[in-house]
Order: structure tokens, then C-alpha cells, then sequence
């Protein structure tokens, strides 16, 4: 497995391959690796001869400095963990090296982020689609691999490929999670015995909405108030949001549409550390 850390020569290794008629594919993430990410290298592994996985902490994504500073970095564990799961070239640079000076490009993705991530971490889109745009620029991939664990970011990332018409396949994957339910994540290694005891609710949360949902008895309204009801049920728990969304359009629901899958996404706060996740539910009237 190569190991680049520079632009010219992640730019460089992409056309390489692309001019040897090579199917090239991108895992962007953050590192701290863990199986949600593997899979995704697995993936791009059976699909493309040429894997390239960033690990990048993007800072512009990140709105609160704290967050940024103690997120988890592990570049040597992560390489080891790469190369077995078929990742051909590790990209690796530094901050200068993505923002050799601060962009003003600024991206603005309408109502897709005015809820959720986007209303509750204002800018974080803008960083995630100027560093996705980067890279996809600078590598080129036929295939780029997303998991849903992020479902906002997928449906940002597509539309941002459609917008700009990036030549690509955007592929996702479902939510990996430890046998507790619990979604797998980086900031999973950041929670106390104590918060990494409780965190499972939220994803018992989601499974509590998704049942409601499934029994057809209440309005998303309903669905949402006692699920979040249930959450902060739990001192430990502050729940930043609870939310019954369209799928597709990830806006409120105010009634159930047949046949239109509904997600059901929360984040929260754990001792310090700041989870998502969601679960999705096919609707059947
Ligand atoms: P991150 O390093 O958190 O930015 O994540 C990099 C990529 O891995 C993103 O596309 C995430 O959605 C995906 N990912 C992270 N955690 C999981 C998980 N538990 N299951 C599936 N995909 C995940």
C-alpha cells in the first residue's frame, strides 16, 4: 500500500491508474478506523483495482474547536488496518496541504441543510462538500463509498455530485454497529465505561420509534415526541434532536405518505461526546 501525502501526489497516483484503464475507488474519512469504515474498503476493493482511502480531520467541518481537538487520530493503526482490506494507497496530508489558503467558495445545499446536522452544526456541510469536492477532484474516482451511518451527508454528497455533475457512482453502505446496537463510530473511543454503558439507548430509541411507526397507531409528531421522551428519560442523555423525516427529502413529516420511506435520525451528547445515527423504515399504507 502506497502512502501519499500530497495533492500532486494522490493526483498523480489516480491518473496513473486511470490512464492504465484502472477503475478507481474513494473512501473518504476521518480515520480512527473501525469496521463501518473497513467495510467500505472491502467494498471498493471488490468493485476497483485502484482503493484510495483518505484520512483527513477536516477542520472546516468541525464547529466546535474541542470536537476537533481531542477527535481520535491513529494514522500507523489505521494503515495497519488498511491494507489487509485491500486499500492500494493511503492519503494522508496535512492541513496546509488541503487548504494551502482558506477557501471562500462557500456551498449552499437549501432545505436538505437546514435540518438536522445542518441546523445543529452550522457550516459543517460547507466543510464537508469543499473537502469532498477536493478530493474527488483530485483523485477522480469512478466509485466514491459512503456510509449510511451519516444519512444527511449522503444525500448532501449526492446532490453535490449531481450539481457540479462530478463523473462518479456514489455508493452507500448500511450502518455498522457493536453487537449492542450501538452505531459504530470514532467518537466511541472518546466515551467513559459509563457512557459507552448507556450509549446503546439511542439506537434503542430508534428502534422504539421504527416499532410505533410500523404499529401505525400515531403521526410522526406523536412518533417523535415519545421516542425523544424515552431519550431524555435518561439524565446522562441530552438529546440534541430527535427527528421523523422524510427519507428522501430528510424534511418533517407531518403525515405518513404511502410507500415513502421515513428515517428516523438523532444526535446526542454523552459525557462530552457528541453520537448520531438512524434508522430507516419502509411505510406501507
Ligand atoms: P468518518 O471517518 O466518520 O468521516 O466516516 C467515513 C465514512 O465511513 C463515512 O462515509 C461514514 O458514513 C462511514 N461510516 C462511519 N461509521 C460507519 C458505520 N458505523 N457504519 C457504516 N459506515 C460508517
Amino acid at each position: 500500500m502506497e502512502i501519499l501525502n500530497t495533492a500532486a501526489a494522490l493526483h498523480a497516483y489516480t491518473e496513473n491508474a486511470r490512464r492504465a484503464g484502472q477503475r478507481i475507488g474513494l473512501v473518504p474519512t476521518m480515520g480512527a478506523l473501525h469496521e463501518g469504515h473497513l467495510q467500505l474498503v472491502r467494498a471498493a476493493a471488490q468493485e476497483c483495482e485502484v482503493v484510495v482511502t483518505s484520512i483527513f480531520v477536516n477542520p472546516t467541518q468541525f464547529n466546535n474547536p474541542d470536537d476537533f481537538r481531542l477527535y481520535p487520530r491513529l494514522p500507523e493503526e489505521d494503515a495497519a488496518l488498511l491494507a489487509p482490506a485491500g486499500c492500494t494507497a493511503l492519503f494522508l496530508p496535512s492541513v496546509e496541504e488541503m487548504y494551502p489558503q482558506p477557501t471562500v467558495v462557500r456551498f449552499d445545499f437549501g432545505a436538505l441543510e437546514r435540518v438536522m446536522e445542518g441546523e445543529h452544526r452550522p457550516g459543517h456541510f460547507n466543510g464537508v462538500a469543499t473537502v469532498v469536492s477536493k478530493l474527488f477532484h483530485l483523485s477522480r474516482p469512478h466509485r466514491a463509498y459512503f456510509g449510511q451511518k451519516d444519512f444527511q451527508q449522503v444525500a448532501i454528497v449526492r446532490q453535490l455530485v449531481l450539481g457540479l455533475s462530478f463523473d462518479l457512482e456514489l455508493v452507500a453502505f448500511p450502518t455498522i454497529r457493536e453487537p449492542d446496537g450501538l452505531a459504530m463510530s470514532s467518537r466511541n473511543r472518546r466515551l467513559s465505561a459509563e457512557a459507552r454503558a448507556l450509549a446503546p439507548q439511542l439506537y434503542q430509541g430508534l428502534l422504539l420509534a421504527k416499532r410505533l411507526i410500523e404499529e401505525g397507531q400515531l403521526t410522526p409528531a406523536e412518533v417523535q415526541q415519545t421516542a425523544a421522551e424515552f431519550l431524555r428519560a435518561e439524565p446522562a442523555i441530552t438529546l440534541e434532536y430527535l427527528a421523523v423525516v422524510d427519507a428522501h427529502t430528510l424534511q418533517p413529516l407531518t403525515d405518513w405518505q404511502p410507500n415513502a420511506p421515513v428515517a428516523i435520525c438523532l444526535a446526542a451528547q454523552l459525557g462530552g461526546v457528541r453520537l448520531i445515527d438512524n434508522v430507516v423504515v419502509a411505510v406501507n399504507e
